[in-house]
């Protein structure tokens, strides 16, 4: 029988998933504290050993394992692959900033978005990360470090989050919960390429994440050449639920915008976007194109770059550009996986 994880329970449930073993309720809040440190049920010493066997037999602590890890010799940036129960593989990314350590982490295997210019997709999406898997990367990466711990979080690995609404908010309020890891949720970033209704919805959740979407274009004929999803949704009505969220929870909006060769990244494409975004409570994270190999886009060359921003600051737009971490241990999303599972199966024909 497949094990259930007991890492995605908030304490209500916990307690009334572990009722059987007839614990009196403090037992069940440790059990709890010790799963949100990301002990293993063998390392929760003030429980009898009797409970931790049966806990063991049924349950399962900690469902993500360390696969593998590199560091880049450039910057410390530690990419990571880990393993789910049932053998499928994500990874994630652990970066030192001044202020601390910020993790990206996965919320798919895979994704079924279909961005031109992105790794993850390039297979579709195999299944949803459950809340438990997502708390499981936080857990493993913090093992990661000796000198402080994962103060923030962006959700900016493989998938979609609002494609997988339901775990990725469990998520949002189990990182967050005080006895937990207690992360405040204003130090996550939950990034989007866009799905309309779930912006909305999420908008309403009470959860006061910065709200990252990616946007790539300055209109809709562009945005569908890079992104299949602006053919369901209009430019327009994905700023509207934008504005709604800033209005909603009084938070600005970040938006990504990945600079390809010619495509959207001209100074005319500056000039429009500004024109967009002309009066919302906004910022510009410019990113330079990861190339992915499979792909045949263009990065912007660094003329380009440097041109664009200064067309989004004459029109007072914010705009910083993003730092490039890791460029050495294949840093973009979904290519250190890739990478791995081409290993893999070319070691499996061998
Ligand atoms: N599905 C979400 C989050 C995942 S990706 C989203 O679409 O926002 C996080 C960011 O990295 C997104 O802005 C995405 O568009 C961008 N990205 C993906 N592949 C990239 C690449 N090769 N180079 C630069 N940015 C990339």
């Amino acid at each position: 029988m497949e094990k259930k994880e007991l890492l995605g329970l908030f304490p209500e449930e916990l307690s009334d998933e572990l009722k059987q073993y007839a614990l009196p309720a403090f037992r069940s809040r440790q059990v709890f504290e010790w799963l949100h440190r990301g002990a293993r049920f063998e390392e929760m010493t003030n429980l009898s050993r009797q409970l931790r066997a049966q806990l063991e037999e049924r349950y399962a602590d900690q469902p993500v394992h360390l696969l593998e890890k590199r560091v880049s010799q450039l910057d410390g940036t530690q990419k990571m692959l880990y393993a789910l129960r049932d053998g499928n593989i994500v990874e994630g990314v652990l970066m030192h900033y001044h202020h601390g350590y910020t993790l990206c982490l996965s919320t798919q295997v895979g994704c079924r978005m279909g961005c031109a210019f992105c790794a993850s997709t390039l297979n579709g999406c195999v299944r949803n990360l459950t809340a438990a898997e997502m708390l499981s990367q936080v857990h493993c990466a913090s093992r990661q470090i000796s000198d402080g711990r994962v103060s923030n979080i962006v959700l900016m690995g493989s998938g979609e989050p609002l494609d997988n609404y339901d775990e990725v908010t469990r998520f949002l309020r189990l990182v967050s919960h005080e006895k937990g890891l207690n992360i405040g949720l204003r130090h996550i970033s939950l990034s989007t390429c866009g799905l309309v209704p779930q912006m909305k919805r999420f908008a309403e959740e009470g959860l006061p994440v910065t709200l990252s979407l990616s946007l790539h274009a300055p209109n809709d004929l562009i945005r569908r050449q890079l992104m299949p999803v602006a053919n369901a949704f209009r430019m327009e009505d994905v700023l509207d639920a934008c504005r709604y969220y800033i209005e909603k929870t009084g938070r600005r909006v970040i938006f990504e915008y990945a600079l390809v060769d010619q495509l959207n990244s001209r100074p005319e494409h500056a000039a429009e976007l500004a024109q967009r975004l002309r009066g919302m409570q906004c910022h510009v994270n410019v990113i330079p194109l990861n190339s992915v190999e499979e792909k045949t886009l263009r990065g912007a060359d660094e003329q380009a770059i440097q041109r664009f921003m200064q067309e989004l600051e004459n029109r007072h737009i914010s705009v910083t550009r993003r730092r490039e971490m890791g460029d050495d241990i294949d840093g973009a999303c979904g290519q250190l996986r890739r990478h791995y599972l081409e290993d893999r199966s070319q070691e499996g024909e061998a």
